[in-house]
């Protein structure tokens, strides 16, 4: 489980969030919701360790993470602006970060510059796994293309399976389907339902799309002027938004 604790962050003179504390269980799907600037994305960062909080904690599995490199923290971070390396296939987009947890640090990298070492590539065990999730993503017929040769929606499932291919026990996704159209956002929501399904991640969503909150999350957390409002099923938010502020925001047209 995911256990944040007390968390706090100022950025100059402004307090973007205050007093954060949330405990996401193992298996759980939380989306954080709330208006554009609340402190959304400040916080997922935090968690993945790209952001240091001023005050506070972040646990998990009961280990303190604070001492934890981002690199060595057992999660996958996709954000909202995909990066893939246009130079590689979407095999070997898929399969980079397999590749490099078999290198030394010093060996990895020069080799991205490059193309991957095909030994290490043609590993039985990487092979297996580029696999499994290419085909949980739909991506079988399209693994010898470049980036350049695919739809955003496609490149989007690339850098899904890009993160999740090394089975990451908490998957935080940072607004994953705003450069979709709307058609595509209905998909690839799907698709990530079944995917969650699937793979039991501990997932942490970030949206300001309430119908894509309603139907992913197990509990939508409410952040409003840097708190948190309200954690609760989204029939329960709904029901009974906690004060004013929630009703406000839930009561905008989507
Ligand atoms: P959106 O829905 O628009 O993505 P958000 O909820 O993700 O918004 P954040 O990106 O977390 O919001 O930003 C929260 C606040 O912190 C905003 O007022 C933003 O301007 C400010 N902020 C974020 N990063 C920095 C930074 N590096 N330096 C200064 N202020 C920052
Ligand atoms: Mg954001």
């Amino acid at each position: 489980d995911l256990h944040i604790d007390d968390i706090g962050k100022r950025f100059g003179a402004i307090d973007v969030l205050r007093g954060i504390c949330l405990r996401v269980a193992a298996g759980e799907f939380v989306t954080l919701l709330g208006p554009s600037g609340c402190g959304k994305s400040t916080l997922l960062r935090i968690i993945a360790g790209l952001e240091r909080a001023d005050q506070g904690h972040v646990r998990a599995g009961g280990r303190g993470l604070d001492a934890v490199a981002p690199k060595d923290r057992d999660l996958a971070f996709v954000f909202q602006s995909y990066a893939l390396y246009p130079h590689l296939s979407v095999h070997d987009n898929i399969a980079a970060p397999l590749v490099m947890r078999e290198l030394s640090s010093l060996e990895r990298l020069p080799v991205i510059g490059a193309l991957l070492p095909g030994a290490i590539q043609r590993k039985r065990s990487i092979q297996e796994r580029v696999r499994q999730t290419s085909g949980l993503l739909k991506l079988d017929a399209l693994l010898e293309r470049r980036p350049s040769a695919l739809s955003g929606g496609q490149r989007q499932r690339v850098a899904l399976g890009r993160a999740m291919v090394r089975k990451p026990k908490i998957f935080l996704m940072d607004e994953p389907l705003a450069n979709l159209d709307a058609a595509l956002r209905i998909h690839t929501r799907g698709e990530i339902a079944r995917l969650h399904k699937e793979m039991e991640t501990t997932t942490i969503f970030v949206t300001h799309d309430q119908a894509e909150a309603a139907a992913l999350s197990d509990r939508v957390a409410v952040i409003f002027g840097g708190e948190l409002r309200q954690v609760a099923a989204p029939a329960d938010l709904y029901r009974e938004p906690v004060d004013l502020d929630v009703a406000r925001f839930l009561a905008q047209p989507f």
